[in-house]
């Protein structure tokens, strides 16, 4: 069968995503396996579209996923031009996606045995949560790209590959998988992780080619042994293959510049601490998460009185015009009236601010 081209803007009106996602889904169904897609941002194109081939298992055991049709070597081949964001989400094995330049955020999100291979830059959270699959990007990704991959040894481990650097905060929480941060054209970056890399990791390996700054406590950065380089020389020349910069093949596998970033040994890690003490001794000084308000760690309920109100409402004499509307729809009876003076009492006022919505001359201010 032809190729399915599709044009997603025509006579200047732009296809939605979801009119896209069902002229996909309409095209499979009539049989077709291959795809050209000029997009305009639309969303989650190459993604969730549930194959009827064999999803394969590392031990051989083998189960049908329902749906459609496949060409005869089983796969669906999508090339994509402009996409918008999550590309590749939740896609499946036997799904191969090629975007021709930069893709924005959540590429592959979830992927779960798709290939994806993004020529240029990938945006923030690329291969968030992978389970399986090959991603594949030519450039850089974004902040918390990697965060949350995870790996069920009942299928292959997902792969990552980047040929240049990440942004801060990757890798969070990552619980399994491979990644290979290429650390290429990066000499001016402090880390080509970011900063903050590796928070939570429990499991999994990073490899990573070039300076480290700012890596979490949970994990430690070590030499490669040989197992290690045998998995680079062995999947290098397909990845630089497919983002078509085979030339780089010799310099990247040069191993003098390269480390791997593991989670530490369980025992290790197990130096607990009250949150009260993590906040004294862990929290950033004036950084990302420094506090804003003095958080002494009381927990306070969904409705407060007193000094916990979200909100303290405060009355304008000058705009009042004596109606009483606040005083009867005050849910707390908080508001007293004193001639034409108007108080809320904290110890009963949760700050709700219905007086404030129902004032008709706007003389309650919430602060
Ligand atoms: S904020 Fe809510 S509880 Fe407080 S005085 Fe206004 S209406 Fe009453
Ligand atoms: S609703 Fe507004 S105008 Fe009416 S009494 Fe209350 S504060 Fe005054």
């Amino acid at each position: 069968m032809t190729i399915c081209k599709i044009k997603t803007i025509k006579n200047n009106n732009r296809m939605s995503t979801q009119e896209l996602l069902q002229t996909i889904y309409k095209k499979i169904e009539e049989g077709h396996t291959e795809f050209e897609i000029e997009a305009c941002g639309q969303h989650d194109i190459g993604g969730a579209v549930w194959s009827r081939g064999e999803c394969k298992e590392v031990n051989g055991d083998s189960s049908s996923g329902a749906g459609i049709n496949r060409d005869e070597d089983g796969q669906l081949y999508f090339h994509i031009t402009n996409p918008g964001q999550r590309v590749g989400a939740m896609a499946m094995d036997g799904v191969k996606i090629v975007v021709e330049g930069s893709a924005p955020a959540d590429i592959g999100w979830l992927n779960s045995g798709a290939e994806i291979v993004i020529k240029g830059d990938g945006g923030d959270t690329a291969a968030h949560c992978a389970a399986g699959g090959k991603i594949y990007v030519g450039g850089r990704v974004g902040t918390r790209s990697g965060a949350l991959m995870k790996h069920d040894p009942r299928f292959e481990p997902p792969q990552f590959w980047v040929l240049k650097n990440t942004g801060s905060f990757s890798f969070e929480f990552m619980g399994g998988g491979i990644a290979v941060i290429c650390g290429y054209d990066c000499d001016n970056l402090s880390s080509v992780l970011g900063n903050r890399s590796c928070v939570g990791m429990v499991g999994g390996v990073v490899y990573v080619r070039g300076k480290v700054e700012g890596l979490a406590e949970c994990v430690e950065q070590v030499s490669l042994d040989k197992l290690d380089k045998d998995f680079l020389k062995s999947g290098m020349p397909e990845f630089l293959k497919e983002i078509e910069r085979p030339e780089l093949e010799e310099e990247l596998l040069d191993f003098s510049g390269w480390t791997k970033i593991i989670p530490l040994p369980k025992e290790l890690k197990e130096k607990k601490q009250p949150v009260k003490e993590f906040i004294k001794n862990e929290w950033f000084k004036d950084g990302l998460f420094g506090d804003l308000v003095e958080d002494n760690g009381e927990v306070f309920g969904l409705a407060e009185t007193g000094r916990a109100r979200l909100r303290k409402p405060e009355w304008d004499k000058d705009l009042c015009v004596s109606c009483d509307l606040c005083l009867k729809n005050c849910p707390q009876n908080a508001i007293n009236k004193d001639f034409t003076k108007y108080v809320s009492e904290p110890e009963k006022c949760i700050g709700c601010g219905i007086c404030a919505a129902v004032c008709p001359r706007n003389a309650w201010k919430m602060y």
